[in-house]
């Protein structure tokens, strides 16, 4: 007896634009979160490149042979040749539904051109991609312009509400675990003045930065409650050098997912939390409204998917659980987190059949809650809207 859940679809609950104009490493060179420039030498060495050589060699039907540099020359010809056909016959063989998109990358250096957003849709078109807003795409641009605190409120609060109202924003994403990291602590709007008057004085106030950052982020959590929508929390995996990955255990945000006043928000850590893969599903069985999305995990820790995916349902709800990829700059991060979750949830539905503790039927209804359905049920105001960057 097998769970196949292979021809189930799929919605990626978290990825970013990918697009040729931003591929500046080789293509095995992408499967890395690190800034830092990557050695082909080690990168090929990874389990992870290896997994994407498998699944690339029997997507394209290429020789099990062929080398690594056959293999990315053939990816790239396949995909320079007609991207849209390429883009769809990826979606196509995992049954990818929808993208729910951050526009809000990369978080250093140049912003994605309307010409390279249009791409993106263009080429992404045979699906609907759905609008995350990232809340420090706002904020950083009136830190910038050293707007009054008068005005940063209002002109924030203005500009979020704009998003969900008419932008077709989905959810609200935050990465302050980059900044100043997620123990945020609840600041008053007195404070909050006090501390940007000597931020904007001396940045590297890291202590008034903080309170900023916190109260500003706080203030989005009262819009989600407002309009029903959720947050994707930033929380483990990032870019090396910017995360300071110990600012980004989700069990930092103890004061506030434990605060009945923001019970009523649907907290989403995002990245499974990665490496605090345990800690997120023991928050998620927790607190009702703590959800956890398994990007970044998968696929970027390859042979680990399988004992995670275990550790997380070792209490997490099957009800609370979310695919995502973390995908960026390539098409093939989303594909290839499609059949990893695919394969590793089969096989850990089909341990847990064999062991007697769930039915077949039961099997399916999980995968498909994991695989599609919890992203429909939690994203719910503007999933009508489709994206248009
Ligand atoms: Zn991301």
């Amino acid at each position: 007896m097998t769970i196949d859940i292979s021809r189930l679809p799929i919605i990626d609950d978290h990825c970013h634009p990918f697009m040729p104009t931003r591929e500046k490493k080789s293509f095995d060179n992408c499967f890395t979160l690190s800034l830092i420039p990557p050695k082909s030498r080690d990168t090929r060495n990874t389990l992870l490149f290896k997994i994407v050589r498998k699944e690339m060699i029997q997507l394209l039907g290429l020789d099990p042979r062929a080398t690594d540099d056959e293999l990315i020359l053939q990816r790239n010809q396949r995909y320079q040749a007609n991207p849209k056909e390429y883009v769809d016959m990826l979606f196509k063989d995992v049954g990818l539904e929808s993208l729910l998109v951050d526009y809000g990358f990369p978080v250093m250096g140049s912003r994605l051109a309307q010409d390279e957003l249009d791409w993106f849709h263009q080429t992404s078109s045979s699906i609907p991609t759905r609008r995350i807003h990232r809340v420090e795409a706002t904020y950083h641009r009136l830190f910038e312009e050293k707007v009054p605190f008068g005005e940063l409120e209002e002109t924030y609060i203005r500009e979020l509400r704009d998003e969900v109202e008419n932008q077709g924003t989905i959810a609200f994403k935050t990465v302050i675990a980059y900044h100043t990291g997620l123990k945020i602590n609840k600041i008053s709007k007195s404070q909050a003045a006090a501390s940007y008057s000597r931020f904007l004085e001396s940045p590297d106030n890291t202590e008034a930065e903080k309170d900023v950052r916190d109260y500003l982020v706080l203030l989005a959590f009262e819009l989600c409650m407002e309009y029903d929508i959720p947050i994707q929390m930033h929380s483990g995996a990032g870019d090396a050098p910017l995360l300071d990955v110990k600012l980004a255990s989700p069990l930092l945000m103890h004061s506030i997912v434990s605060d009945p006043h923001y019970q009523a928000v649907k907290i989403i850590f995002i990245h499974t939390a990665y490496p605090f893969v345990e800690e997120a599903g023991y928050l998620v069985n927790q607190y009702h409204n703590v959800y956890l999305d398994l990007s970044s995990m998968i696929p970027f820790s390859s042979i680990g998917v399988q004992p995670k995916l275990r550790q997380i349902f070792e209490m997490a709800p099957f009800t609370k659980v979310m695919y995502g990829s973390d995908g960026f700059t390539i098409p093939e991060v989303s594909w290839l987190g499609g059949r990893m979750i695919k394969k590793e949830l089969g096989k850990m539905l089909t341990d847990l059949v064999t062991d007697g503790i769930i039915d077949e039927e039961y099997a399916y209804t999980a995968a498909g809650l994991v695989l599609s359905e919890n992203a429909r049920n939690l994203y719910i105001r503007n999933w009508g809207e489709r994206s248009n960057g």
